[in-house]
């Protein structure tokens, strides 16, 4: 056991506390200093004073008794401190002390003392302190010497953290805040923040509830059901109940976190509900979030561009359409040799296909599906677009999921990585 064992480094409260010091040298003034900037009762006894101790007694700061050491003074003490140039009067107070049970400390005795002074640094939010138990000097002085030298580099991790714990959302306001595609750890530190400290979180039905959890269990949740099915009635019905919620809330003053699966800018509609809060005057903020094909691409491990096999990747809607009911996007201007990730597409697999036939895509591209990324049932499958459809029946792919397309789909050779396993850390400090 190392000898420093037996101490338990504590800060002690002296506000208020009385505190018995024998002898004002320039040992003792220095704890007295630093005693009464604690707010500390000081009774200093002692033959002489300094003139520093002089000027505290002459301005009340502290009792001062100019005489010899009587164990009455210490009827009311909680710790006592010596200081004198006498051994044999350190020791006999030391030992009056104990017998008391009063903490006390010995200058340049530690065998004297129950409790023992460390080297301080101090700064405005933090003081370290050190020691060595008295054994090595040397060594506290280095120590010391470092903090003091690295006292800029301290600073700026402490405004770091600070700036970190800050993170929370204000009242009045709307946070449009990308989730990523699932898994609670893919959430940025803003996000995570902002949730914490939500009044009331507006979220898709992608949203999942571990996420939904790390909202304050008071906060006020509201769901929007899936594809616009809200009561049976449309898409913009449902669009609308959203904005109307935001900006009531909002109103309200309440912080409102409205959460969006993956990035609220892909496929989100968080470019509508931003310009409805601008025009309705409601401050607010969007907070980016990991897009699915970038969650989805991660863990299946797909390079979304690759220097020999893509140079360029797209999202695409899968299944938007236009006034005509055919699809919005013309297939025949997606480039053949990058990547298409393509969201909101697997209900229509076999249109698709088509699709992607007719527009000159070549029968052996290959395609990954991958459902449900980033999830504990992540499912990752791959083929030629001439199996697609065969595929897709087969699977039974189910939303949410995306569609890859094009070289870097195929299985690459790379090292499974396999099951993401996470030690359990010691939490605080
Ligand atoms: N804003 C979202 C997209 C919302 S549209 C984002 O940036 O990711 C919904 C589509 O996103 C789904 O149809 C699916 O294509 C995709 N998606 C969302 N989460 C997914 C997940 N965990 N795995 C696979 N696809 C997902």
């Amino acid at each position: 056991m190392s000898a420093m064992r037996r101490y338990l480094p504590v800060f002690h409260d002296v506000r208020g506390a009385r505190v018995l010091v024998i002898g004002a040298g320039a040992v003792g003034a220095r704890k007295i200093e630093a005693l009464l900037a604690g707010g500390a009762r000081v009774t200093v006894v002692a033959k002489e004073f300094s003139p520093a101790v002089k000027e505290h007694a002459s301005r009340g700061d502290l009792t001062g008794l100019r005489g010899t050491f009587h164990p009455d003074q210490m009827r009311e003490a909680e710790l006592v401190f010596v200081a004198t140039p006498d051994r044999a009067l350190n020791r006999r107070v030391s030992a009056e002390a104990r017998r008391r049970r009063i903490p006390v400390n010995v200058a340049d005795a530690p065998e004297e003392c129950t409790f023992l002074l460390p080297a301080v640094v101090r700064e405005e939010e933090f003081t370290a302190a050190i020691s060595t138990g008295g054994k090595h000097p040397g060594a506290a002085r280095a120590l010391r010497e470092f903090l003091e030298e690295h006292r800029a580099e301290i600073s700026v991790r402490l405004e770091r953290g600070r700036r970190r714990k800050r993170i929370a959302a204000r009242p009045g306001k709307v946070y449009i805040v990308g989730a990523g595609p699932g898994d609670p750890d893919l959430l940025t530190v803003r996000a995570l923040g902002l949730l914490r400290s939500a009044d009331a979180v507006i979220h898709d039905y992608l949203v999942p509830a571990e996420i939904l959890s790390l909202a304050p269990a008071k906060a006020a949740r509201i769901c929007f059901a899936r594809r616009g099915r809200t009561a049976g009635h449309g898409a913009a019905f449902k669009q609308n109940a959203i904005h109307e919620a935001m900006v009531r809330l909002a109103r309200e003053g309440k912080s409102v976190v409205r959460l969006k699966s993956g990035d609220p800018l892909v496929f989100g509609r968080g470019g509508e509900e931003a310009e409805h809060l601008s025009r309705e005057g409601i401050p607010f903020e969007i907070v980016p979030g990991i897009t699915a094909a970038m969650g989805c691409a991660a863990a299946a491990v797909l390079p979304l561009t690759h220097r020999d096999r893509s140079s360029s990747v797209t999202f695409v809607a899968g299944h938007e359409t236009d006034e005509k009911g055919g699809s919005a996007v013309d297939w025949n201007l997606l480039p053949k040799d990058g990547t298409l990730a393509i969201y909101m597409g697997v209900g229509r697999v076999a249109v698709l296909a088509d699709d992607l036939a007719g527009a000159g895509f070549s029968p052996d591209t290959p395609f990954a599906v991958v459902e449900n990324g980033s999830r504990p049932e992540q499912r990752v499958v791959r083929g030629t677009l001439s199996d697609l459809s065969r595929i897709a029946l087969d699977s039974g792919f189910r939303s949410p999921a995306v569609l890859f397309v094009g070289r870097t789909s195929a299985l690459l050779p790379y090292e499974n990585t396999g099951e993401r396993s996470d030690e359990p850390v010691a939490q605080g400090v």
